[in-house]
């Protein structure tokens, strides 16, 4: 699969934060840890990767919360809408993504990829045929956390 960034841009809820970046509309991805869901308020989150260093605040700027010692999540400190996610570290560099509900255009998102399964709701029913993949069976994933317990997190 050949992918290509184009411009996307996004915003909260109230209008208080809007931003600009280069986006990979074509491998969205469903994330269904208890992270994404507790931040969110919602059975999973999915995001669309962001070309590295690309995401821009064209209005406000978001408040972070570090979720991991690998990254923070991005949100509106008016309306409270998640809108990024931020590496901390260079090794994850590409996992800077934003929330596909807040993309002026969601509906041109195209979810590729199911992660972190094991804590999927079971009533939340997906028909699709996507790859699915424990957190555990996600080499980088596993590799960000086994950094950070040899820093004794
Ligand atoms: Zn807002
Ligand atoms: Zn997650």
């Amino acid at each position: 699969m050949t992918l290509e960034s184009e411009t996307i841009s996004g915003g909260c809820l109230c209008g208080a934060v809007r931003y600009e970046a280069e986006g990979f509309l074509d491998d969205a991805f469903y994330c269904h840890c208890r992270m994404c869901q507790r931040a969110s308020g919602t059975p999973a989150e999915v995001s669309v990767p962001l070309v590295p260093g690309s995401l821009r605040f064209t209005k406000g700027a978001p408040k972070h919360y570090q979720s991991s010692s690998f990254g923070k999540r991005g949100f509106c400190p008016d309306c409270g809408a998640r809108l990024c996610w931020t590496p901390t570290r260079e090794a994850q560099a590409h996992w800077l993504s934003v929330t596909v509900g807040s993309l002026d255009a969601p509906e041109r998102a195209v979810p590729q990829s199911h992660g972190c399964v094991e804590s999927q709701l079971p009533w939340y029913k997906l028909d699709d045929n996507l790859p699915r993949r424990r957190s555990e069976e996600d080499p980088e994933i596993v590799a960000a956390w086994a950094a950070v317990e040899g820093e004794g997190r």
